[in-house]
Formats: structure tokens, C-alpha cells, sequence
């Protein structure tokens, strides 16, 4: 069930208004959904009920503290991808030792800084990332618990830009010296061989490109067992995609049934060729945590007729939600009041001084200005994407608890922008 629903002609998120959440902090804002929020999370927990399966929400999709003080109260790891997302772990009084550490590109102060607070994992994704590791970690007197990146070379179906686990993908390591890239991690003294993982795109609505990299890993476990090198989890990666509401897509596999489809596959595995031997398993989820759990609220500054197109022109900005600049992804936009106005068709767009600055294109809609919009399934890669260009104050969050909405965030300031600024004398 959402919790963005029409409520006497207005769109409230739970319980409470969107019109006088912008009457009172004005907009762009993020609106989230706390009940939103926990129900997702409780999705991949139920699923996972009784099993050893640690969900580590990859939270480069949403980072804002109070998302992963609620997430982390209900259990959750993390999957992080720099050190800067560990600090914010450590703020938001999240557990370490279930932060997993993702990336091409992890530095040595990065990996120090992981080291010193034990986390459970780095998912490594080459070799010279290994011998990096191994070093740091000796130098401190300790061991890395590691596990490789495997690309197993399995077509997500979703756009190039968010396809990871190809051939020609920077990620991972080649599903063919995987093998050989193991064995070199065993012999590494303070390197601990622990798992392996993958993730091979976002977005992804069916999961049979997730079973198939599944059994793929499997296929190597199976390998690594035979040479003496025994692994203690499998990280699936995330991927799990959410419904955009474009009209003719498909609708996103349900968790359930996605996690369900894989831990039978496990259990058929381990019962037949693992002896029966523990497995832990890892998902890192990201977009199917947050993604439907929040909007954009924006407000119509002008409309405006050009000689092809009709111009919806809002506060909102690429600045604000890179989405439909960077990957020309469909983002739901609705009105938050029915209005008297005609119906047009629109591009909705920001006041940035760059032609990609669009939010959604070709759309119906009644709106004049001043009238208030949403862009739906915005919780994800929303806020996290957010820059400062044109001198522009992110957007404030907040997050509505039944007839509460906490500030979670607020918007900043221009004075912030360039407070660490300095003339040259
Ligand atoms: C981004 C990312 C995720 C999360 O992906 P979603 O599609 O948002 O679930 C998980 N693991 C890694 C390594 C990632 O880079």
C-alpha cells in the first residue's frame, strides 16, 4: 500500500499534507515516508526470518542519518562504497562490524579507517586492490576479511549506465581469473578469504539475471571447496528495481519472491554438493529500500508556451534529481490539488542554465503557476546525486511519521555554499 495517497483532493504523504508541508518549509523538499521506509526494509527482514542473512543496505542511494538510524534500529548492515559513508554509519550509530565495503578505488586512509573499526567485509575488485589492502592491514597488525567482486558476466536487461556486471564493466573481477585471483588472496598473509559477492545493475525487475549469477558463484564455490579454500557467505549485490509507474513497464519482482527463489536455490545446492555446510547470505539492497519511500515536492514558478513545446518550468532542478539528466530516466510527476487549469502537454524543467536540465518530458498535466508537483519514487539516488550547481541550497528532507514530519534535513543556505571559500590577499 502507498503512503502517498489523494485525501480530500490533496496528496498527502501518511497523514500529512503535502500543500502545508510546503507552506511551511517551502521547496523543493524531500518528503519521506517513515511507514514506507520500515515496511521495504521489512520485506528483505521477513524474507530472511530464521535464516543466516544479513541485509546491508547500499546506502549510497539515500545516506541522510535519520534513514540509517531507522534502518539500523531494525537490524540493518550496510554496504558502503567510501570512508565518508562509514563516518556516517558511525554517526548515525550503526554497527561496523556489519558494514561492507564496496568500490574500485578505496584509498589507503579508507581502508585504514575500515580496518580500525573491524568492519565484516571488503569487497575487493582487483588485484592490485588486494596487495593494497594487504599491506595497510599488516602495517596496523591486522587481517582483512575480504571477498572478491566477481563479474559473472550475466546481462541485467536495464540501462547501460547502471549495467555492472558485463565484460567490459570497470567493476569486479573477470568471472575467468577468479580462480586465480583467489588462490592469490589465500597466499596473502594478512588477507582472510571470507566471501564473494556481485552486483551486476540496478533496476533490474525480474531476477532471473540475479539466479543466473547466483549459480554462478555457486559454480566457483564449488571450485574454491575443491582446492581447500572454504567461503563463509555469498553476497548477492542489490539490483532490485521499483515501479517508476511508467506506463507498459513491468512490475518489479516482489522481494519476497526474489529472496524465496534464492535461498531454495541454496538449499538445494548445499544439501547436494556442500555438505550441508553454513552459508551466510548478504544482499545489498539500495533503490528497493528507499526508492518508493520518498517524493520531490516542487512548486510551478512559470509556465511557459515556445514555439514546439509547452514549458512547465518549477524550482526543482537537475541540481536536485540528476536522474532524468543522467540516465533520461522516467520519473512520475503529479499534481499535489487537482486544478481548474486546462490540460496541456508540458516538459517539466528547472531554472538551471543547462538544456539537460529537465525533470520528466512530454506529459499531461493541469497545472498553472504556483500550483505545487510531485515527482513520485524519488527517495533514491535523489538526494544522494544532489550538487550545489548554480549556486543552488540542496533541497530540505524531511520525514512524516503518521500526522508528524520531522526536518531530517535542512535546506541550506547560500552563505553555506561558499563558507569554505577564501579570497587570495
Ligand atoms: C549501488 C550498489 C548497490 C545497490 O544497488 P540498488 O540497485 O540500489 O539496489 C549494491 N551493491 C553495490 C556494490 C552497489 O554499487
Amino acid at each position: 500500500m502507498s503512503q502517498f495517497s489523494y485525501q480530500d483532493g490533496v496528496l498527502h504523504a501518511e497523514g500529512v499534507s503535502l500543500a502545508a508541508i510546503a507552506a511551511e518549509h517551502g521547496t523543493p523538499t524531500y518528503v519521506y515516508s517513515k511507514a514506507a521506509l520500515l515496511g521495504n526494509f521489512a520485506s528483505y527482514a521477513d524474507a530472511c526470518r530464521g535464516r543466516d542473512a544479513l541485509v546491508c543496505y547500499a546506502m549510497k542511494a539515500n545516506s541522510n542519518l535519520a534513514i540509517l538510524d531507522l534502518l539500523a534500529r531494525q537490524g540493518a548492515g550496510f554496504d558502503i562504497v567510501s570512508g565518508g559513508e562509514l563516518q556516517r554509519v558511525l554517526a548515525a550509530g550503526g554497527d561496523p562490524r556489519k558494514v561492507i565495503f564496496s568500490g574500485v578505488g578505496k584509498s589507503v586512509d579508507e581502508m585504514r579507517l575500515a580496518l580500525s573499526h573491524d568492519i565484516l567485509c571488503f569487497n575487493v575488485e582487483s588485484i592490485p586492490e588486494l596487495h593494497r589492502l594487504n599491506d595497510v592491514a599488516g602495517a596496523m597488525g591486522k587481517t582483512a576479511r575480504i571477498s572478491l567482486r566477481v563479474n559473472p558476466n550475466v546481462d541485467p536487461k536495464t540501462h547501460p549506465y547502471i549495467a555492472t556486471g558485463l565484460k567490459a564493466s570497470k567493476f569486479g573481477v573477470a568471472f575467468d581469473d577468479a580462480l586465480d585471483t583467489y588462490r592469490a588472496a589465500a597466499a596473502l598473509p594478512h588477507i582472510d578469504v571470507a566471501g564473494i559477492d556481485c552486483h551486476i545493475g540496478s533496476q533490474l525487475l525480474d531476477d532471473q539475471p540475479l539466479l543466473e549469477a547466483l549459480d554462478r558463484l555457486i559454480e566457483l564455490i564449488d571450485r574454491l571447496g575443491d582446492e581447500g579454500i572454504t567461503l563463509h557467505h555469498l553476497d548477492m549485490g542489490g539490483g532490485i528495481g521499483i515501479d517508476y509507474r511508467e506506463a507498459g513497464e513491468a512490475a518489479p519482482v516482489p522481494v519476497g519472491d526474489y529472496l524465496g527463489r534464492v535461498f531454495a536455490r541454496i538449499d538445494a545446492w548445499r544439501a547436494e554438493r556442500y555438505a550441508g555446510r553454513p552459508i551466510k547470505v548478504i544482499f545489498e539492497p539500495g533503490r528497493s529500500i528507499v526508492g518508493d519511500t520518498g517524493v520531490l515536492l516542487t512548486r510551478v514558478e512559470f509556465i511557459k508556451h515556445g514555439e514546439e513545446k509547452n514549458f512547465c518550468i518549477v524550482d526543482a532542478a537537475m541540481n536536485d534529481m540528476a536522474r532524468p539528466a543522467l540516465y533520461q530516466a522516467w520519473m512520475d510527476m503529479q499534481p499535489v490539488a487537482q486544478t481548474a487549469a486546462e490540460s496541456k502537454t508540458y516538459d517539466i524543467v528547472g531554472p538551471i542554465c543547462e538544456s539537460g536540465d529537465w525533470l520528466a518530458r512530454d506529459r499531461d498535466l493541469a497545472v498553472e503557476a504556483g500550483d505545487l508537483l510531485v515527482m513520485h519514487s524519488a527517495g533514491a539516488y535523489g538526494m544522494t546525486m544532489a550538487s550545489n550547481y548554480n549556486t543552488r541550497g540542496r533541497a530540505a528532507e524531511i520525514i512524516v511519521d503518521g500526522a508528524t514530519t520531522h526536518v531530517i534535513r535542512r535546506r541550506e543556505t547560500p552563505a553555506e555554499l561558499y563558507a569554505l571559500e577564501s579570497l587570495i590577499n
